[in-house]
C-alpha cells in the first residue's frame, strides 16, 4: 500500500487501521481499467493472484468479499460525577468481553483444535492483564473521557508497540489487538457482533485480512477456502484454514480491489494461486488435480502399515511433532513411532494462568500413555520471540529472536523451569520420556540445566515419587554455535534434534517470520547443509543420535539429501508422515549418498534447490507439492 495516496484529513488512526487490516480498496494501488468499482455490466475476464500457499488443497466456489467494518469513535469530554458511571460500564464491557472470550475459545477447542483456541485464551490473557486495562480507567479518571476513547487510545498505544517492532511475528500480534479493540467497543456501544450471514454453501471468503474472531464467526460446512490480501505463513487465517482443513492463500496483494460477491473463483493452497473468474479449461484442471488428490490421499493412507525402510533395506525412523499431549495417538494413527518433538509452549499460549505443575502432568502423562512405550520426547518451553507469555507480550523486546527466550528464559525463571521439569520426571514414570532442551547456545548452559534437572530428579526421589531416574536428555542444535561445536556437545547429551526452522534463521540471518526476507528464508543454502552434514558426522563418531525436525524434515524435496547426509530419523507434523515413507520406501540409501556428494559440489542456494526439485520431481513426481508435474497450473 502507498502511504503517500492516502488522502491528507484521515485521522492517524484511521491509517493505522488501513495499515494493520484496513477497509477495502479505496487507496491500494491496483492496475484499475476496467476493474474499477462500479463498472456495471462490463464482462470481466480471468485474473490470476500470487499469494503465501498456507493451507493445501484446491477449492473452487463463489466469492464472499468479508468487509472490515471497524469502530472509529470519537473522544467525549465527561463531567466529574459521570466518572464513576464511565469506569462501571468500562467494566461492563471487559466482563462482557471476556464471558464471549470463553465461550468462543470453548467453541473453538471444540470446532477447531487448541492452536485456534490458543488465538482466544491470549485474548483472554491480555483483557485480564492490568497493565493494559488500568491504564484505560486512569485515563477516564485522569482526563475525564469517554471510555470508548480511553479503549481506543490504550490499545492503539499497544498496537503501535508491536507494530514498531518491524516483525511479522508482532504484526500478527497487532491483529489481535484491534480484534480485541473491537470486541471490547461493541460491547460500549451496543453494536452487532461479526456474522456470518452472507456466507451460503461454497464460499470463498476473499478479505483484506480477517481477525480470529471474523473467521471463528464464519459457519462450518460452507466455506471452502480463504484468501487474503494481507498476512504471511504465521498468520491467523493461516492457523484457522488449516484448523479447519480448508485450502488458503495469503498475502495476495490486491485481490480485494477486483474481487466481487459471487463471482467464480479457485484457490490454490499448495502453490498460492489464485484465479478469479475461470473459463472452462481452467475449471477442466484444476478439477482433474482434486480429483487426483483425492484418490491420491486414499493410496497414502493404505501405506500407513508398512514399514519405513528404503529399497536396501536401512531402516528409517518417522516421528511426530506435536503441540499438546493428545496428538500422540494421531502420530500412531499416521504410522510413525513416537514423538520426536513435543512443543510444550502451548501448554502456556493457551492458557489464560500459568500452567501448574498437575496441570502440567496431566498433559505430558496424557501423551506418554498415548505414545504406547515408544518414545515422546518432551521440549522444554521455547517460550519468547514470536511464542509469548502474557508478561513478554507486555513488554516486547527490541530483537526478540536475539533475547530472552527458550532456555536463556527458562534459566531465569527457575521456579517456572523447575516445575515443568517436575511435571515432565513424574510423568516419565508411565512411558518412555525423553527431555530435550531449545536453543542451546553454549556448554555452561546446557550444563545449568542439568543440573537442575538433577536437582529435581533427588527431590522427587526423596519424596517417594515413582520416576524414571535414567531419562535420556537430548538438546536441540538450532543456532550455528552449536552446530559448529556439535562435537563438544555430543560428550554431554544423550541425543540432538536438529531444528532447522531456526537453524536456517540464525545462520542465514533471515527472520523466520518475516515475509518481506522470506525469499532468503531458505534450506537448500549450501551453509545450512553444510552444518547439517557436520553435526550429523559429530554425532555418529560419538554414537550420539540425532533427528531433524524443523520444517525441512517434513519437505519430500529434502529426503533423499537427509538420508545421504546420514540421518535417520525425521520427526515431523503428523499428517506428513505417510508422505515421507512413500518417499523413503521409493529409495536406496546409495542413491541417497551420490545425491548428497552431489549437493556438496554446488555453491548457490539456487543451484541445490533445483537440483534437489528435479530431482525429486523425477523420482516421486506425485509427492512434490502433492502435484504430477502434467498438471501444474500454467
Ligand atoms: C526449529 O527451530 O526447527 C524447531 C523445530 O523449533 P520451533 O519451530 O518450535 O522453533
Ligand atoms: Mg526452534
Amino acid at each position: 500500500m502507498d502511504l503517500e495516496n492516502v488522502p491528507s484529513g484521515i485521522s492517524d488512526l484511521q491509517m493505522t487501521r488501513r495499515l494493520v487490516g484496513a477497509a477495502r480498496v479505496t487507496y491500494i494501488d491496483v492496475p484499475w481499467g476496467l476493474l474499477s468499482p462500479g463498472t456495471g455490466g462490463v464482462q470481466l475476464g480471468v485474473q490470476e493472484f500470487r499469494g503465501i500457499p498456507v493451507s493445501p488443497g484446491v477449492a473452487i466456489g463463489r466469492v464472499v468479499v468479508v468487509n472490515d467494518d471497524r469502530h472509529v469513535v470519537s473522544k467525549r469530554p465527561i463531567a466529574k460525577a459521570m466518572v464513576q458511571a464511565e469506569c462501571d460500564r468500562l467494566d461492563a464491557a471487559l466482563a462482557a468481553s471476556l464471558d464471549e472470550l470463553a465461550e468462543l475459545r470453548t467453541l473453538a477447542e471444540e470446532q477447531l483444535g487448541k492452536e485456534a483456541a490458543a488465538i482466544f485464551a491470549f485474548h483472554q490473557g491480555m483483557l485480564c492483564d492490568p497493565t493494559l486495562t488500568g491504564p484505560i480507567r486512569t485515563r477516564i479518571e485522569a482526563d475525564h473521557v469517554n471510555a470508548e476513547y480511553a479503549v481506543q487510545e490504550q490499545f492503539r498505544t499497544l498496537a503501535r508497540r508491536f507494530a514498531g517492532m518491524g516483525d511479522t511475528a508482532f504484526s500478527t500480534k497487532v491483529d489481535d489487538v484491534w480484534d480485541l479493540d473491537d470486541r471490547v467497543l461493541r460491547h460500549l456501544t451496543g453494536s452487532a457482533p461479526h456474522v456470518g450471514a452472507t456466507i451460503g454453501e461454497g464460499s470463498i471468503v476473499v478479505a483484506t485480512d480477517l481477525t480470529p474472531s471474523q473467521t471463528a464467526a464464519f459457519p462450518r460446512g460452507k466455506v471452502l477456502g480463504f484468501v487474503t490480501d494481507r498476512g504471511g505463513s504465521t498468520s491467523h487465517t493461516a492457523i484457522f484454514a488449516r484448523a479447519l482443513g480448508i485450502p488458503a492463500a495469503v498475502g495476495a496483494g490486491t485481490l480485494t480491489a477486483v474481487a466481487r460477491d459471487d463471482e467464480e473463483i479457485i484457490v490454490d493452497g499448495d502453490l498460492g494461486v489464485i484465479v478469479l473468474r475461470p473459463d472452462d479449461a481452467t475449471k477442466a484442471k484444476y478439477g482433474r488435480i482434486i480429483e487426483r488428490a483425492t484418490a491420491f490421499k486414499e493410496t497414502l493412507a493404505k501405506s500407513r502399515e508398512l514399514p519405513a525402510q528404503t529399497t536396501d533395506g536401512e531402516c528409517v525412523s518417522l516421528l511426530g511433532n506435536i503441540e499438546f499431549g493428545e496428538e500422540a495417538a494421531t502420530v500412531l494413527e499416521q504410522g510413525g513411532t513416537g514423538v520426536g518433538l513435543f512443543r510444550t509452549e502451548f501448554l502456556w499460549l493457551t492458557s489464560d494462568h500459568d500452567p501448574t505443575e498437575e496441570e502440567q502432568f496431566e498433559e505430558y502423562r496424557a501423551a506418554a500413555i498415548a505414545s504406547k512405550g515408544s518414545p515422546i520426547t518432551i521440549r522444554t518451553f521455547d517460550l519468547g520471540a514470536d511464542k509469548l507469555t502474557q508478561a513478554q507480550a507486555a513488554a516486547p523486546e527490541r530483537n526478540p529472536f536475539l533475547g530472552c527466550r527458550s532456555i536463556r528464559y527458562c534459566l531465569q525463571n527457575i521456579p517456572m523451569f523447575r516445575c515443568q521439569l517436575r511435571a515432565i520426571m513424574r510423568a516419565s514414570a508411565f512411558g518412555t520420556v525423553r527431555i530435550m532442551f531449545p536453543l542451546v547456545t553454549n556448554v555452561s548452559e546446557l550444563r545449568q540445566a542439568r543440573m537442575i534437572l538433577s536437582d529435581v530428579i533427588e527431590e522427587l526421589d526423596d519424596e517417594g515419587v515413582k520416576i524414571d531416574r535414567a531419562v535420556e536428555v537430548g538438546m536441540m542444535i538450532e543456532a550455528p554455535s552449536a552446530a559448529v561445536m556439535a562435537a563438544s556437545f555430543a560428550r554431554e547429551v544423550d541425543f540432538f534434534s536438529i531444528g532447522t526452522n531456526d537453524l536456517i534463521q540464525y545462520t542465514l540471518a533471515v527472520d523466520r517470520t518475516n515475509e518481506r526476507v522470506a525469499n532468503l528464508y531458505s534450506g537448500a543454502h549450501p551453509a545450512v547443509i553444510k552444518l547439517i552434514k557436520e553435526i550429523a558426522r559429530a554425532a555418529r563418531r560419538r554414537g550420539v543420535e540425532t533427528s531433524i525436525c524443523g520444517e525441512l524434515a517434513g519437505d519430500p524435496n529434502y529426503t533423499m539429501l537427509l538420508l545421504g547426509l546420514g540421518l535417520r530419523t525425521l520427526s515431523v507434523t503428523a499428517n506428513r508422515i505417510p508422505h515421507l515413507k512413500a518417499v523413503v520406501r521409493s529409495v536406496d540409501i546409495g542413491q541417497c549418498e551420490s545425491l548428497a556428494r552431489r549437493v556438496g559440489s554446488l555453491d548457490s542456494e539456487r543451484q541445490v534447490s533445483a537440483y534437489l526439485r528435479a530431482e525429486a520431481r523425477k523420482r516421486f513426481p506425485e509427492l512434490v507439492d502433492g502435484r504430477t508435474g502434467d498438471e501444474e497450473p500454467g
